[in-house]
């Protein structure tokens, strides 16, 4: 089985634990959005999901996905991200289980009013640097952290 395949798999496994443990009904759409997810290479946002749902033929409502988002979130199969949308439901989330730690720099458009061109990932090694001496000044473990740096393109 391809990787990919096998990761769906694991993630669909997890989620059905999840599911079970709180009681939650066990659904097909919230296998099939969790699948999709997970095929899914970029970011995403609600509308894209909703998009591509309903591009496969899937009967799902935007307020399916609003639920649906919100317990794969709690489940740890996603992450949420501060891009700087401008409204609530444009929010960005990624899938998160296998993932190796990276950033964000958020590019906006040339003289636009903060509209997102595009995010690049980037994993700079001297931030793990930072998190080990921040444990050691503090005596903590930490559990994760967020950053994001934002600009516009130099001309
Ligand atoms: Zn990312």
């Amino acid at each position: 089985m391809e990787q990919k395949q096998k990761n769906i798999e694991t993630v669909k496994n997890v989620l059905k634990q999840y599911l079970q443990e709180k009681g939650y009904r066990n659904t097909p759409e919230r296998y099939a959005i969790i699948e999709e997810i997970y095929n899914l290479e970029h970011h995403f946002n609600v509308d894209d999901l909703y998009l591509l749902m309903i591009q496969k033929k899937y009967q799902v409502s935007k307020a399916t996905i609003y639920n649906t988002i919100e317990i794969f979130l709690d489940a740890g199969l996603i992450r949420k991200h501060q891009f700087g949308e401008k409204t609530l439901s444009s929010s960005s989330y990624e899938k998160s289980y296998f993932d190796k730690q990276h950033d964000h720099l958020v590019i906006y458009k040339a003289g636009s009013d903060k509209e997102i061109e595009e995010i690049i990932e980037f994993c700079d090694p001297r931030i793990q640097g930072i998190k080990d001496a921040i444990e050691d000044a503090f005596d903590v473990d930490i559990d994760r952290h967020s950053l994001y740096f934002y600009g516009y393109k130099k001309r």
